[in-house]
This record gives structure tokens, sequence and C-alpha cells, in this order.
């Protein structure tokens, strides 16, 4: 398996000079290689989000120092993002625990916009998709199980048919990795369970890269067979997550 993506020395503290320094990232070490499905798991505060946002390109600033590599493409630190990186975001995909849908916008409209960083800008803007595209937003809806919604306004949907489509905007942008941050926290069990199972129907069947934050250790369990644990910002653990003991649990929370 080729690696998908690798961090090395990555740190990070928020809070300028003279203040409070809070390291957020502390020298992170790792790599994820294509086709795993990992689960990145910590308490409260313990740097989940922020590292998810460095693997996306997305947390680029002043207080950083190593260096992450995604897709065979470093991002750059200091300063702006390396210009391989913007194209390369464009092969990944993000989920919001809360969904980040347009909510006034139609399920379709909204599953379309995952074409934006492919299909040339002036036409996304204007909505002009074309039937390709469109048959593409109808088939990853599909496959997440909310075809019958598809014109239907976003805010009607309850929380895990509004995650469902935001899977299928991933789907549509054709990401090779999807990174998700707590997608299944706002959502009762069984609609949790439906999530993760998607996520994992995707990762097994496409092959897809798929990293995700979880705050409840037995779905990091059951649906991933690695886990990399975070305690104030450091890594204390990365391997198959059958070996996350209730020992090993309690010196992690
Ligand atoms: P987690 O997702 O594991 O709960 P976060 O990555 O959100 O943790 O936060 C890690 C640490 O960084 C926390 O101490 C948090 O307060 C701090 N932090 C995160 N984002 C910011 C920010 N934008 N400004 C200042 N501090 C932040
Ligand atoms: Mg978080």
């Amino acid at each position: 398996m080729s690696s998908e993506i690798t961090v090395t020395g990555l740190s990070k503290t928020f809070g300028r000079k003279g203040d409070q320094v809070r390291k957020a990232l502390d020298t992170i070490d790792l790599e994820i290689r294509s086709g795993e499905m990992v689960a990145l798991i910590g308490p409260s505060g313990s740097g989940k989000s922020t590292l998810l946002r460095h693997l996306s390109g997305l947390c680029c600033g002043d207080s950083n120092s190593g260096e992450v590599s995604v897709l065979g493409s470093p991002i750059q630190h200091q300063g702006k993002l390396h210009p391989a990186v913007r194209k390369s975001r464009a092969r990944i995909g993000y989920i919001f625990q809360q969904f980040n849908l347009v909510g006034r916008m139609k399920v379709l409209g909204n599953v379309l916009t995952g074409l934006l960083g492919r299909a040339p800008r002036w036409r996304g803007c204007l909505g002009l998709f074309n039937a390709q595209e469109r048959e593409l937003a109808r088939r990853s809806l599909a496959r997440v199980g909310m075809e019958a919604w598809a014109n239907q306004r976003a805010s009607l949907l309850s929380g895990g048919q509004q995650q469902r489509v935001a899977i299928a905007r991933t789907l549509t942008q054709q990401a090779e990795i999807i990174l998700a941050d707590e997608p299944i926290a706002s959502l009762d069990p069984k609609s949790a369970r439906q999530v993760m199972d998607i996520l994992a129907d995707i990762n097994q069947k496409d092959g897809r890269t798929v990293v995700v934050t979880l705050h409840q250790v037995e779905y990091a369990r059951e649906y991933c067979q690695r886990a990399i644990a975070l305690k104030e910002g450091v890594v204390v653990f990365d391997g198959p997550s059958e070996e996350l003991t209730p020992a090993l649990l309690g010196r992690i929370y």
C-alpha cells in the first residue's frame, strides 16, 4: 500500500507570543496508507480536529512546524499553501459534525457542490452542471439511500439524513481521502450506525482512505482496524484498535 498522508514532526501552537502559548499538536509523526480506515480518538481538546484540519491543508499559519504531505504533495507551513495542494484539495473530502449543508438549497444542489473544485468555477457557481454530473450526483445519493430526497430542501432533513447527504457530496467530489471530524457526535445511535456503515462501505468497496475522529471508542473498535490516540497534542497510541484495552483507555482519557 502506498503512503497517502505523511506527517513529520508536526507541531502547532495557538496564542501569540507573550500570551499563554497552547501547544495543540506536539511533534506528531504518522503515516496513513492508501485504503486505510483510521480512527482518531482522545479526550476533548487533545488536538484531533487540529490534526485533521492539517491533513486537509485547511490549517496553515505561522505557529506551525514540521511537514505534512498529502497525496504526494507537501503542504508548505510557513506562508502560503503549496500550489500543488490547491489541486489535491479537490481530492480530499471533509465531513463535519454539523454537516455544513446549505439549508435553503435542495439536496441535489448540495451534492453537486462537491463538483465545485472540479468543474470550471463559473459553471459551478451558476449551477450549470451537465447531465453526466447530475447523474453522478444522483448515483451518489442512491449510494447513501437518499435519492428519494433529491428535490427536498436540505434543512428539512434529520441530522442523520443530512450527514448521509454530506457523504454523497464527497462521493460526487470523487474524493480519494475522506476526513470526517466527529461525523456521528450529533446523531442518535441508529443514525450514527448508518453513517459509520456507509463510511466503512465506501472504504471497503471503493478503497477510499478514511480518517475519522470519534468520541465513542466502541465505534473505533468496531469500524476501524487502526486507531490513533492523542492526548495533549501527543500521539499516545497508534496500533490495531482491538488493542485498546480498558487499562490503556484509562491512561488516555
Ligand atoms: P479536539 O478536536 O481533540 O477536541 P482541538 O483540536 O479542537 O481538540 O483543540 C486542541 C487544542 O487547541 C485545545 O486546547 C483547543 O483549545 C486549542 N485550539 C483549537 N483551535 C483553536 C483556535 N482556533 N484558537 C485557539 N486555540 C485553539
Ligand atoms: Mg474536535
